[in-house]
């Protein structure tokens, strides 16, 4: 069950201030860092990011053709993706964009393939697909060779999906109509495997402020249960040897350290690994004592990584 904590004069004045919920603030103030810093970068638009899509350009050449339009841009700690400081247009409007040539993604959505270390050859199984970012980026990175087979239970959200493989010229991968909890079905073992969790979104609400409102500790509840279904499966999916890679774009604990706590405890051969990037994951939440390697997982902050909320652990299957 989502935890609500006691309103305080502080959680109730931070919510007056920024038109929030206050259970909603009350719950912030033990997960996030500097809430009052994060309550005002919500408050503005989030940076904009595109990934260069090395399967059809290469970084300097988009660069140079958008520069050339007007465009300023940045490099970011994720070689492939740059941030957009000024656009003379809209992002999804250039011929560029229609080309290919980039994906708009945001950087920490970037991060959980960063920490999957796919390479090529490999056999991946993306569970939880569309619209296609990150299996998109996946595809790059493994050079259009090996095989992912990404699954979509939604069929509007598989047309996006497909539409965007195809804009982005890429041809490994099989898209399947299936819920991500039957993968087992398959019969297949992968060497990595992506569930980037379907989520409350508590860590978009700079895109979508009636989230800061709209939002019930029971969708915490609905989403962590479909998650501990969704992460079990990955986990008998993967081989030995093989990573998986679990996010999601909330900040709440339930849907994310006690996801990975409570699966780390029910298969004795799996481990956290470290990653790069972010801040630590929480070990302690609402008086629960988590495994001491929960520390491995990575959380993102808008206020802190100029990224939207995104949480991400990665775990291997140990031989
Ligand atoms: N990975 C995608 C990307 O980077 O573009 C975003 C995935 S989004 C966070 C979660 C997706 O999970 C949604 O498209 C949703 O329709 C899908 N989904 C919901 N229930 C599912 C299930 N049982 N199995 C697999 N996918 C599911």
């Amino acid at each position: 069950m989502a935890r609500i904590f006691p309103e305080s004069s502080r959680s109730v004045s931070l919510a007056k201030k920024y038109g929030y919920d206050s259970w909603l603030v009350s719950r912030f103030l033990e997960y996030v860092p500097d809430v009052e810093g994060f309550l005002g970068k919500m408050e503005s638009p989030p940076t904009r990011y595109i990934r260069v899509n090395t399967l059809k350009t290469s970084k300097e050449a988009l660069a140079d053709r958008l520069r050339l339009k007007g465009f300023r841009l940045q490099e970011t700690v994720i070689p492939e993706v740059l941030a957009v400081k000024e656009s003379p247009l809209p992002l999804g409007a250039t011929n560029e964009y229609l080309l290919g040539h980039y994906y708009i993604q945001d950087l920490g959505s970037c991060m959980a393939v960063e920490a999957l270390d796919v390479g090529e050859g490999q056999l991946v199984l993306d569970m939880a697909a569309a619209p296609g970012g990150k299996t998109s980026f996946m595809a790059q990175r493994m050079k259009n060779t090996g095989a992912i087979m990404a699954l979509e239970p939604s069929e509007r959200r598989i047309k996006s999906l497909t539409f965007n493989l195809n804009r982005l010229g890429v041809y490994n991968t099989s898209v399947c109509a299936m819920d991500g909890g039957m993968s087992e079905s398959l019969g297949i073992k992968f060497d990595r495997v992506l569930l980037d969790a379907p989520c409350s979104c508590e860590g978009v609400i700079a895109k979508d402020p009636t989230r800061k409102t709209d939002h019930r500790p029971e969708d915490i509840d609905y989403c962590s249960q479909r998650q501990a279904r969704l992460i079990e499966s990955a986990i008998k999916v993967a081989k030995p040897g093989g990573l998986i890679v679990y996010s999601t774009c909330s900040f709440a604990p339930e849907e994310n350290e006690m996801t990975i706590d409570k699966i780390i405890r029910m298969f004795d051969n799996l481990t956290l690994e470290p990653m790069k990037h972010g801040n630590e994951g929480l070990t302690m939440f609402g008086g629960t004592e988590f495994d001491p390697s929960l520390s491995n997982t990575r959380r993102f902050y808008p206020h802190v990584h100029d990224t939207t909320g995104f949480f991400v652990a990665r775990l291997r299957i140990r031989n």
